[in-house]
């Protein structure tokens, strides 16, 4: 029974060089998080041994006593979290709960309607190769192209000439608030279910620091990795009378045996989620985006023609508009990365580049918000990025790599965790 370093050296290495990454830089990936060490210990356990297809209960495989407690744990924790009637914490990944989401809703063929993904929707929404865009008719809204906002009163019209099955809110990169009511009295016009997507905010929402949608929405289906801070899942709210259909959609209609073992570490992240020491860390997370907003719609970032979308923010997340800057999102990307800030490039709406290059970043908080870092921190990141994106390809890389290594190095990443 060896360990890893002596089985496996390579992926040994990958490891520590993976726990060195994350220590020395400055994780901003708006859909990141450093996940707390319970939750590590939780997914990392012996529960990745178990199968348990079936549901707390009514299992098809014996010795699912301890697996089930895990997973009504996990259930009734998550129902308290949102004050869902309902909870399916089964789904692998946000896509899954997605495919199953829909799969309850409505039958192939049918017509969904979301976020255009060019604008901030997500694949699962109804992107041409997803399986949502091979299985469903698609019919998407828009954000203006003054404002990079959704007007209501557009998507209304539209999803009254469009009439579709499922009205879809909720996004991957969209910087401000969804008017959930609104999203609601639509699809009562329209007769169609709707389904909210929180999988960014949903961290926000457990924090009371967002709109709710679950008491608007039909369906809600979320990751539990990017703002809450699990690990890397998915799971699904609804009213009770969807429980069935989902239940079913998700096991056998989606998926085989759960993960027990994530399973187990969303319980504890649901857990964590509802203290006040969560509360705090979100509070961290909007005032840390505020703070960035803030600095790159200052007149010496703008004049380098840099600036942010919607010019600010309402959550975890400040979406850059480089549109009129020398440098496009991949070279912006790029010269982050040898700053030592990760960030993806990311299309924005009505993006002149291609989305492999695109002309926007995406750059979120949660991660160094869960790292410790508070106002004084983001207030020097937020500096550090300026003075970046200002400069373009002139800018002292190493100046500046020297102050994110300096605020790495002040906030311990797992101080726990030794080499492998
Ligand atoms: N839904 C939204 C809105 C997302 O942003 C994402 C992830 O980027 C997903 C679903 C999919 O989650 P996963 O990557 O876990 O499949």
């Amino acid at each position: 029974n060896q360990g890893l370093a002596q089985v496996d050296p390579e992926i040994a290495a990958v490891l520590d060089g993976e726990l060195a990454r994350q220590r020395g830089t400055l994780e901003m990936i708006a859909s990141e998080n450093f996940v707390p060490r319970s939750v590590l210990q939780a997914q990392g356990s012996v529960l990745t041994n178990k199968y348990a297809e079936g549901y707390p209960g009514k299992r098809y495989y014996g010795g699912c006593e301890e697996v089930d407690i895990a997973e009504n744990l996990a259930i009734t924790r998550a129902k308290e979290l949102f004050g869902a009637e309902y909870a399916n914490v089964q789904p692998h990944a946000g896509a899954q709960a997605n495919a199953a989401v829909l799969h309850a809703l409505i039958n192939a063929g049918d017509k969904i309607m979301g976020l255009n993904l060019a604008h901030g929707g997500h694949l699962t929404h109804g992107m041409k190769i997803n399986f949502s865009g091979k299985l469903y008719q698609v019919a998407a809204y828009g954000v203006e192209e003054e404002t990079s906002r959704l007007d209501m009163d557009k998507v209304r019209e539209q999803a009254l000439a469009e009439r579709p099955n499922v009205l879809i809110a909720g996004w991957s990169a969209y910087p401000r608030h969804i008017d959930f009511e609104a999203f609601r009295s639509i699809a009562d016009e329209v007769g169609a279910y709707l389904w909210t997507d929180m999988a960014h905010f949903a961290g926000l929402v457990a924090a009371g620091l967002h709109p709710s949608p679950v008491p608007h929405s039909d369906v809600v289906s979320s990751t539990v990795h990017k703002t809450i801070g699990g690990p890397r899942s998915g799971f699904i709210l609804a009213k009770e009378q969807y429980g069935k259909k989902l239940n079913s959609a998700v096991f056998p209609g989606q998926q085989g045996g759960p993960l027990m073992h994530v399973i187990a570490a969303k319980a504890v992240a649901f857990k964590i989620a509802g203290s006040d020491e969560f509360k705090e860390r979100q509070e961290r997370v909007l005032r840390g985006a505020k703070i960035i907003a803030e600095r790159l719609i200052q007149p010496d970032v703008t004049e380098a023609g840099v600036t942010v979308l919607t010019g600010g923010t309402d959550v975890h997340l400040v979406l850059v508009d480089l549109r009129k800057s020398p440098l496009d999102g991949q070279q912006a990307e790029d010269l982050l990365h040898e700053v030592g800030i990760t960030v993806n490039r990311n299309a924005i709406p009505f993006d002149p580049r291609p989305p492999a290059v695109t002309s926007g970043l995406r750059i979120g908080t949660p991660a160094l918000a869960a790292r410790g870092f508070g106002d004084t921190e983001f207030t020097e990141v937020a500096d550090i990025i300026a003075e970046a994106l200002k400069a373009g390809q002139s800018a002292d890389v190493e100046a500046l790599r020297a102050r994110v290594t300096k605020l790495a190095d002040s906030f311990e990443l797992y101080p726990e965790l030794a080499q492998y």
